[in-house]
């Protein structure tokens, strides 16, 4: 079985890493924060002192990072005259599969895989949709870019973490697939919220009116599966204080990329750009951290001050 090196053991990254021990692979990980290293080792990973120490000798290495900054620093040295500026490029084998899994700009993907392409190294970026659940289930969907050779390469890797294994194109093809997916997302749930305030201001039952619209032409994602009004439905975050789920911070940032994204291609996004405007405010309002289907009291609050007026 393949050694993978597992970097970013986070939310995501931890449980990732812990699939891959369990599908018997032999992980090597490294986090800047000790104790997240610590529970990897407990489950039977090997630790690394560096990232490169955890690349070098791997077959497949693989990323769970915040953001493209992260990415692009690891991967790519930061100075070709310092040898302790290495990146992961630098130091891993030839043959050695690079998969980065973090929701990052499509551009810093492809500046690494440029650079990866140019030590004669396959990358691909691979985002995930399916939250810190799917993570631990080892559920995720992956939105793949990246050459049909590495997407192949990645198959035995990602079925390990995953479900539904996608390949959208080449290089950033997979950020981009899952900022557009992200985007859209956060419209439904806003326009879902929105609608089924305003059922309940005139009186309706939320639970009979999500089980009219779910079947009507209405009906979407977040409707069936992660209702925003709270005890609709069960075992959602809105059912339990908004806790759990997917971080308003994240959906914020998602959100920032995908408008990013718009301004380079010219495309015209006016929803996207509202849904961002909505999010960053509801961020701001102190509910960062909270699920993004939150996004609800936006409307239930202007309903309570109407009554108090
Ligand atoms: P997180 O902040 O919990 O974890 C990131 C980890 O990366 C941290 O443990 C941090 O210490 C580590 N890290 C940062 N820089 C490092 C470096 N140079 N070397 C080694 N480790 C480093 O974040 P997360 O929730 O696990 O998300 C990771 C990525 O997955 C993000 O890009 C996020 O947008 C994406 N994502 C998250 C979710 C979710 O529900 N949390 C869902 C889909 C996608």
């Amino acid at each position: 079985m393949s050694t993978v090196a597992f970097i970013g053991l986070g939310n995501m990254g931890g449980p990732m890493a812990a699939n891959l021990i369990k599908a018997g692979f032999t992980v090597k990980v490294f986090d800047l924060v000790p104790e997240a290293m610590q529970a990897l080792a407990e489950q039977g990973a090997l630790t690394a002192t560096s990232a490169c120490g955890a690349a070098a000798g791997a077959d497949i290495v693989v990323t769970m990072l915040p953001a493209g900054k992260h990415v692009r620093s690891l991967y790519v040295s930061s100075d070709a005259n310092d040898d302790t500026k290495k990146g992961l490029i630098d130091v891993v084998a030839a043959g050695t599969l690079l998969i980065d899994c973090s929701t990052i700009d499509a551009d810093s993907a492809r500046f690494v895989a440029e650079h990866a392409a140019n030590k004669g190294l396959e990358f691909i970026d691979a985002p995930v949709s399916g939250g810190t659940a799917g993570a631990a289930a080892g559920t995720l969907t992956f939105i793949c870019g990246g050459s049909d050779k590495a997407f192949e390469l990645a198959q035995g890797v990602l079925n390990a973490m995953g479900g539904n294994i996608f390949h959208a194109g080449g290089p950033g093809a997979g950020q981009v697939a899952k900022i557009c997916n992200n985007m859209l997302l956060s419209v439904l749930m806003v326009a879902t919220s929105e609608s089924l305030q305003m059922g309940v201001d005139h009186g309706l039952d939320p639970k009979v009116l999500s089980d009219i619209m779910k079947v009507s032409s209405g009906g979407n994602w977040t409707l069936e599966k992660y209702n925003p009004c709270p005890d609709v439905m069960d075992s959602v975050p809105s059912s339990n204080g908004y806790q759990g789920g997917f971080m308003v911070d994240l959906m914020v940032k998602d959100l920032g990329l995908s408008q990013e994204a718009a301004l380079l291609s010219n495309s015209s996004t006016p929803m996207g750009a509202l849904a961002r405007s909505l999010y960053v405010n509801h961020a701001k309002q102190g509910n960062g951290k909270r699920d993004f289907s939150s996004i609800f009291e936006l409307f239930a609050q202007s309903e309570q001050i109407k009554h108090k007026g």
